[in-house]
């Protein structure tokens, strides 16, 4: 009977050491390697230590140490990755490696020497850490929302929550824009208002709030009601426009200038407990994605349609829709998922109940159908009110 052999086969058991000891090592021509990702560098690194993500250790470390036989310690976090790396080293033939068990967090409680965070932008890096450890997103994606341009019309309801959200993902511009001022009624759902700010521009106040939140985004701001004349201005440069206007005729004007500058926009609604979203990408996809006349031609008779003022709206209802739009803009920016393009999203409060439904775009639509030229702006105001022109 055959027996396996046990000698130069058998795995090499990995040594543990501690982080004093580890620096001991180091100062006497130890190499300590570091395996943790850039993004865990923002709070510092042991002193000396070379930066090498786990990932990179098989192919990276031979650039570093080419001596087999010069002693390698690794570190990381909390001590599990340092292991798996030593591992790997010693697979590749390194025959001096410890991992310092505890990792960096050990390291730190006992006070051992650290050096500055290697990266020039640590903020970035502690900011969007948990970002940055999903793939989708990572360090390109977070570069990407960090240059993106969202505008919000509405700094109400629905810009509340979707703005402060934008803002905390890392947004690196938001446009807002409203003509209104902080009422005390705006309060029970307008989250980036506060009581002490009541009077105050809605766009000054909500600048207030997403500065306090993330002073790396840039807030522009509009205090004027959207029309015709500003809306090519303001939507100049944006990635994607979020639609949180309480209003037909700014929705009608919103959709129409998206439709001609092609721009992604993120359509929402609220009503009593009902809600509904989706994402309007004529302007890019003629013919294929429709617009929001595509499936509005006409407004509803005004007093068909009342608004929050009118109808009440439950308080986190604009939360929840709204927050579906940020959902939606980052998904566009980072070009990751499936957009809400061409389906229409409905929200029951009160049942807890989604509904989806298919939305085609209109061969006909006066405005988005392939090959038409754009008919130029129009007087919502009166088309919305019923007086045609
Ligand atoms: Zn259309």
């Amino acid at each position: 009977m055959a027996y396996p052999l046990i000698g130069d086969n058998a795995p090499m058991a990995l040594r543990e050491i501690t982080p004093d000891e580890a620096l001991r090592r180091q100062r006497a021509g130890a190499i300590l390697i570091d395996v943790r990702e850039t993004y865990e560098h923002a709070a510092g690194m042991a002193a000396g230590a070379i930066a090498l993500p786990r990932a990179q250790v098989a192919q990276g470390i031979a650039q570093i140490v080419p001596d087999r036989d010069a002693e390698i310690l690794a570190i990381c976090a909390h001590g599990q990755r340092s292991l798996m790396a030593a591992q790997v080293l010693q697979q590749l033939g390194y025959r001096n490696v410890a991992s310092v068990s505890g990792g960096t967090a050990l390291w730190i409680e006992q006070g051992l020497p650290m050096a500055e965070a290697e990266s020039e932008d640590a903020d970035f890096f502690e900011r969007y850490s948990r970002h940055l450890r999903l793939p989708e997103v990572g360090e390109a994606g977070q570069r990407k929302l960090e240059e993106a341009r969202v505008v919000v019309i509405g700094a109400g309801g629905l810009g509340s929550p979707a703005a402060f959200y934008l803002a905390a993902a890392g947004v690196g511009t938001l446009v807002l824009a409203d003509d209104d001022a902080v009422d005390r009624s705006n309060l029970q759902r307008q989250i980036l208002h506060t009581d002490a700010r009541i009077g105050v521009s809605k766009v000054r106040s909500a600048a207030q709030t997403l500065m306090a939140l993330n002073p790396r985004t840039r807030i522009e701001g509009l205090s004027e009601r959207v029309t015709s004349a500003n809306v090519e201005d303001l939507l100049d440069g944006a990635d994607v426009v979020i639609d949180g206007a309480d209003n037909f005729p700014a929705r009608y004007l919103l959709n129409d200038a998206c439709v001609k500058l092609a721009k992604p926009l993120v359509y929402g609604a609220v009503h009593r407990f009902e809600g509904q979203v989706g994402v309007f990408d004529a302007g890019r996809q003629r013919g294929i994605a429709p617009c929001y006349r595509c499936l509005f031609p006409q407004p509803p008779p005004a007093d068909a349609a009342p608004n929050c003022s009118e109808a009440g709206v439950l308080g986190v209802l604009p939360g929840v829709i709204g927050m579906l739009q940020a959902t939606e803009a980052l998904k566009l920016i980072l070009n990751i998922g499936e957009p809400l393009a061409g389906r229409l999203l409905m929200f029951d409060a009160l049942a807890m109940r989604f509904r989806e439904t298919r939305l085609a775009s209109d061969p006909e639509c006066p405005v988005c159908a392939p090959g038409r030229a754009f008919p130029g702006y129009m007087d919502y105001a009166a088309f919305c009110s019923g007086v045609s022109r």
